[in-house]
């Protein structure tokens, strides 16, 4: 029944409880939109379908948080990057499992899921990346 799951952003957390990193796809011109949206953003349609995708990508940009929200204080400093995806989705995240100093754009990095993550992570909880 996933193809006919409703294109919410409930629906994306639920598919990622499944260690499933699923985006909505146009079918008329083949937008990926993540997060996913009813209605395609590109040519307005509303013919879409759901698309797993490729779990891993290459680091764009990153910043270390040295302060934070209270929930996140005890988890500086951290990392949060965006990683480009091999789909050409940018996806935004923390960074784990790497040395600061080993840190570079371009590397490769894959997602990983982990329910300990506070749920009220900035727009995307419950993943983190890591050194593909
Ligand atoms: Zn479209």
């Amino acid at each position: 029944m996933a193809e006919t799951a409703p294109f919410t952003i409930e629906q994306f957390y639920r598919f990622m409880s499944q260690g499933k990193l699923m985006a909505a796809q146009c079918m008329e011109c083949g937008k990926i939109m993540l997060p996913p949206r009813p209605v395609c953003d590109k040519c307005f349609s509303d013919k879409l379908q759901w698309k797993e995708l490729t779990p891993k990508g290459r680091l764009e940009t990153y910043t270390v948080i040295h302060v934070a929200p209270p929930k996140f204080q005890p988890l500086t400093p951290y990392t949060v990057g965006i990683v480009r995806l091999e789909e050409g989705i940018r996806l935004p995240g923390m960074i784990k499992g790497v040395e600061l100093e080993n840190l570079h754009v371009g590397m490769e990095l894959e997602i990983a899921f982990d329910s300990s993550l506070p749920s009220e992570w900035p727009a995307w909880p419950k993943y983190y990346f890591k050194p593909a």
